[in-house]
């Protein structure tokens, strides 16, 4: 047990003016956490409490599905990177340590960089340490600090530039293996997060340039998310918006047939769907192309849309470029020969195709039949555009953003889509790392091949934020059983008085025997303050002492997610106590 006076606790009644969202407030007024700089945050006392706690459930999840706890540097030679099948995409997001000689012989890369996950150190461990399928599988996973120099740190503890992470990495002998691996990490994550308290879901997610694997993402439902998830309660079907597909485009859609030839007509000063989409024109976003200019790994490629569609730009990774970008205005006259709003991809229009890594047309282009798209000319489109016939394109994927209300890719019922924070993200990896690093291990054969990976990671500190943005309200944190820096407040309304003191000490010594985690708040504070202090800092149960009550022969019991306050007799202290602390461990 623990004596507010003897920790510290720097609650607050206003909120920082730069605090934006409930959970980033209420961490800083509850005296959770404070800040050095954008997203660099010391955690006080009773935070770094929850912070262990959340650690430890985290930890014992990862324990019963076999994987093991090791620790690996925060700082990473560079080259560990420079050899990764990442470094291109990574360094954008790593904070460097540089070279620390003099300016003479300043090397171009640092020598040092700052982990944002490891893989880059656990695959060359786990490869000069396994050689043999006899020590496969294994999962080493570790809880550590994280550095990532994210352009826009906000909310606190959900992104921040160092925040703390649980990461995991499986090793296979082969896919179903792999996928064993997988499926156990999915549970203890489910395990985790209902014993943090946190409802989640889990969506599938999308990964990027590697081919062949998988990923599902566990998020918190929450208006101030980064994310947007898409989903369909009766079918189940959920996905991360950057992955999400409809059923808005039938698989077997024929081409419309062409309506009239190809025409060439003037529109000066229109650079914009909408304005292509007003009078004298007419044209819906519907009837439109969209053609958009991106750079792959440095060469440029065109994109393909319906008008009033939007780019997903993640699905671009199904394209298997590093890096890609839009181009610049500069960048694009002299590949297409005009400027952006004139574009357009009809056969024989494009100045320079050579130049063109590809050109790719999201499915739903093929819904437009007879459309409208730029000349390639500034201030000309072209009419009765028909696909096939008309345009050139390399392939067709599926590159565009689900709307609210398209049907689901599984039942055709309507698709909704919600704003939620990303906690968690298991990732089956497959061999990209393994192959890069020469993790290779001998079968039973002597033939030697690439282990088959997984990574896991959960934002432990991001977590401890989510969690009191779910279990809030007006007065306070309301914190899970399981999560709360300490489970019992014993609040004394007479310090100064001997018996009630004794009593405080009683309580709190009960509710201990019966397993809980108790603070008590001994300040020579008015009872106002202190009861405004309990519900700020909202652990879940409270007994009071002091006052008339205890020359009655009474103490208040209350739940801080209940209103009522309960008067139970001193006598009864015993077992109203542990009743209450068994009964909430157990729903926990
Ligand atoms: P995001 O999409 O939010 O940037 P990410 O996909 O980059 O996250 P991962 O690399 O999958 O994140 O990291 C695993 C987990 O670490 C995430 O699920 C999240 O909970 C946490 N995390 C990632 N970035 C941050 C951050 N800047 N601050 C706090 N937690 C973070
Ligand atoms: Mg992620």
């Amino acid at each position: 047990m623990k004596y507010w006076s003897q920790t510290f606790i720097p609650t607050l009644k206003e909120s920082p003016a730069d605090a934006e969202i409930a959970s980033h407030k209420l961490l800083l007024r509850a005296g959770l956490v404070r800040k050095l700089g954008g997203g660099l945050y010391t955690f006080m006392p009773a935070g770094l409490r929850v912070v262990q706690k959340i650690s430890q459930l985290c930890r014992e999840e990862m324990d019963r599905e076999g994987a093991i706890e090791l620790s690996m540097p925060f700082i990473h030679p560079v080259e560990n990177w420079v050899d990764g099948p990442r470094w291109a995409a990574a360094r954008e997001i790593m904070y460097r340590v540089d070279h620390a000689g003099s300016g003479k012989g300043r090397a171009k890369e640092p020598e040092f960089v700052l982990g944002p996950t490891h893989e880059e150190v656990i695959t060359p461990l786990v490869k000069s340490e396994i050689t043999s399928y006899r020590d496969l599988p294994r999962n080493f996973y570790q809880i550590g600090t994280k550095f990532r120099n994210e352009i826009r740190p906000r909310y606190g503890l959900m992104r921040a530039r160092e925040f703390i992470m649980k990461d995991a990495y499986s090793f296979d002998v082969d896919d179903a293996g792999a996928i064993k691996s997988y499926n156990r990490m999915k549970r203890a994550y489910t395990a985790f997060f209902t014993r943090c308290g946190l409802k989640t879901i889990a969506v599938e997610a999308d990964t990027g340039v590697m081919g062949g694997s998988f990923s599902h993402e566990f998020m918190v439902p929450a208006p101030v998310g980064d994310d947007d998830i898409v989903y369909c309660e009766e079918s189940g079907y959920s996905a991360n918006r950057e992955k999400a597909t409809s059923g808005l485009v039938p698989k077997d859609l024929a081409d419309a047939a062409p309506a009239g030839a190809l025409e060439e007509f003037a529109t000066p000063g229109v650079v914009t769907i909408a304005a292509l989409a007003a009078a004298p024109y007419d044209v819906a976003g519907d009837r439109q192309f969209k053609t958009l200019v991106y750079m792959g790994d440095g060469k440029p490629f065109l994109v393909v849309l319906r008008g009033c569609d939007d780019l997903e730009e993640a699905k671009l990774g199904a394209l298997g470029f590093q890096l890609w970008r839009p181009a610049t205005p500069e960048e694009i006259e002299p590949v297409m020969g005009a400027k952006p709003g004139s574009l357009g991809t009809v056969k024989g229009t494009i100045r320079n195709p050579g130049a063109l890594a590809g050109i790719f047309a999201d499915h739903a282009v093929r819904l437009v039949g007879n459309g409208t798209t730029g000349a390639n000319k500034d201030g000309f489109h072209l009419r009765n555009v028909n696909v096939s016939r008309d345009l050139e394109i390399t392939k067709f994927g599926d590159f565009r953003t689900v709307r609210a209300g398209e049907p689901d890719p599984k039942s055709g019922r309507p698709l909704q889509i919600a704003r939620a924070i990303e906690v968690g993200h298991v990732f089956k990896l497959g061999t990209k790392y393994s192959e890069k690093f020469g993790a290779v291990y001998t079968d039973d054969q002597k033939q030697s091949h690439p282990m088959v990976m997984g990574c896991y990671g959960i934002g432990i500190s991001r977590t401890l934020q989510a969690v009191v943005e779910q279990s809030n309200d007006a007065d306070g944190i309301l914190w899970p059983w399981q999560v709360a820096p300490w489970q019992v407040l014993v609040v004394n309304l007479d310090p100064a008085d001997a018996a009630a003191t004794a009593l405080c000490l009683k309580l709190a010594q009960i509710a201990e025997s019966a397993g809980a985690d108790v603070l008590i708040d001994d300040r020579a504070e008015r009872p106002g303050v202190k009861f405004k202090d309990a519900d700020l800092i909202g652990l879940p149960l409270r007994l009071t002492v002091g006052g008339r009550g205890l020359k009655e022969g009474i103490f208040e019991f209350k739940w801080r997610a209940a209103k009522e306050v309960r008067k139970v007799a001193i006598t009864e202290a015993e077992s109203a106590v542990t009743d209450a602390v068994r009964a909430a461990a157990a729903k926990a």
